[in-house]
């Protein structure tokens, strides 16, 4: 075994594979930008406390996830983000986005990084793509986000995802919640977990989200948060329902939907996969109004947004056959050189065709004529292009179609040409 292994819970990612990611990055880039998001991107580390404020510190994330050091003795502690939300917020706030202008659209990707057990689908390096919306957490916006999340998973030509959502409610519905789940779960207490135990007492809301088969039955019948929720509340879930329907995405309405994260309120939603195993969930998101005001701002700033595991919806992707559309990329010419002294003048040629936008490849390891051709057609290169001595002294090169074995001599001109329309007609090709 060799001496250094990648981290528990890291990969690599070789070219192959990352071709798919750019080709899942791109459509995420059209479609953010036909939604008229912009891109941010942000620090990957952060003082420590903006995600204890900004997570909350009885969430799992906080509590035991977060990678936290400190750069020498008298620094602040810091951590490796666990997540993008808080970091998006802060960046608003710091640099006083919203004087600017009153709504914010921004979309991002990148690394995040949780001490949780590493298994399929759960990493301790993983990636996100997700986008906020700030300034408004309207009915029609929270629609907005949410649409723009699953066009991107219809644009991959993903199917089979299921989007469910649920209300919890503005703050003070939530007040009246926590206290009828307190009573509720209080004489049970002694066959509760020891982490509902906690929860009872500092966040009893997150007891819903335990996964202890012992407590699912005692869970089934908790009161509802759907019962808490005032007149107001109701109407701003249906409309978001209203449009959701409108535009023809199916979701289903999952009362026990509640999510890890403290600031979320009104709409959550979470999209799964069937296909994914016990680590199902590709993505979700929510509104999360107190957030701003949390972090520090001296306004209210209502958003809302979402966060799609990389990973996972590649894996998705994988299992439902969806990269074949994905072009090779291989090069469209292999320069062969017939002999090792006209080498430079093979790189030359290389330089040409390179500059005229043509993917050129070279043998760089002085191989024989035999290897050369061997590794023309492994990387599956379409034309071999040959500079020998007859070469030069002609001006005619002889250019051979490796699909069909067909040669040509042509002139450099000629030769510029020719590749040149090959070259575009390549990039029109998925
Ligand atoms: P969350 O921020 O926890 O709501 O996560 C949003 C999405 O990120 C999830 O639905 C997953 O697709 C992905 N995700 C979260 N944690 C991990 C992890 N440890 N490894 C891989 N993907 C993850």
């Amino acid at each position: 075994m060799p001496q250094y292994q990648a981290v528990k819970g890291t990969r690599d990612i070789f070219p192959e594979e990352v071709a798919r990611w750019k080709y899942v990055e791109g459509v995420v880039d059209a479609q953010a930008s036909l939604y008229g998001f912009s891109e941010i991107r942000i620090p990957v580390f952060e003082y420590t406390e903006l995600f204890q404020r900004g997570i909350g510190s009885t969430t799992d994330i906080v509590g035991k996830e977060m990678f936290t050091f400190q750069p020498d003795p008298k620094g602040r502690s810091l951590t490796l983000r666990p997540e993008m939300t808080a970091g998006v917020m802060r960046a608003a706030i710091q640099n006083n986005l919203l004087a600017s202008a009153p709504v914010h659209k921004l979309y991002y990707m990148g690394e995040l990084f949780r001490k949780e057990r590493p298994q399929a689908g759960r990493q301790r390096q993983f990636s996100q793509f997700g986008a906020e919306l700030l300034g408004v957490s309207s009915p029609a916006a929270v629609a907005e986000v949410i649409t723009l999340m699953m066009e991107v998973f219809r644009s991959l030509g993903l199917q089979r995802l299921k989007l469910r959502i649920n209300s919890l409610g503005d703050a003070d519905d939530r007040l009246r919640y926590r206290v009828a789940l307190q009573n509720y779960f209080s004489p049970f207490a002694d066959i509760l977990d020891d982490a509902s135990k906690e929860r009872l007492e500092k966040n009893p809301l997150r007891i819903l989200d335990s996964k202890n088969p012992a407590l699912q039955e005692l869970i089934a019948g908790a009161p509802k948060l759907y019962e808490y929720l005032s007149e107001a509340s109701v109407q701003d879930f249906e409309k978001v329902l209203f449009y959701l329907k409108e535009r023809t995405i199916a979701f289903d309405i999952d009362h026990r939907l509640v999510r890890g994260l403290d600031y979320y309120c009104n709409t959550a939603f979470e999209v799964t996969s069937s296909e994914l195993g016990a680590q199902d969930a590709i993505g979700g998101g929510g509104r999360y109004d107190g957030l701003a005001r949390e972090l520090g701002s001296s306004t209210d700033v209502p958003a809302v947004g979402f966060a799609v595991g990389m990973e996972r919806l590649l894996m998705t992707m994988e299992k439902q056959a969806l990269f074949d559309v994905v072009a090779p990329q291989a090069p469209l010419v292999y320069v062969v050189v017939q002999q090792q002294e006209l080498a430079d003048h093979a790189l030359q040629m290389v330089c040409r065709l390179r500059n005229a936008s043509i993917k050129t490849e070279i043998d760089l390891a002085a191989r024989s004529m035999k290897a050369q051709m061997r590794e023309a057609n492994r990387i599956k290169a379409s034309y071999a292009l040959f500079v020998g001595a007859t070469e030069l002294t002609t001006g005619l090169y002889s250019l051979k179609n490796l699909a069909t074995s067909e040669q040509t001599m042509l002139t450099l001109e000629a030769l510029l040409e020719l590749l040149g329309e090959s070259a575009a007609g390549m990039q029109l090709q998925p």
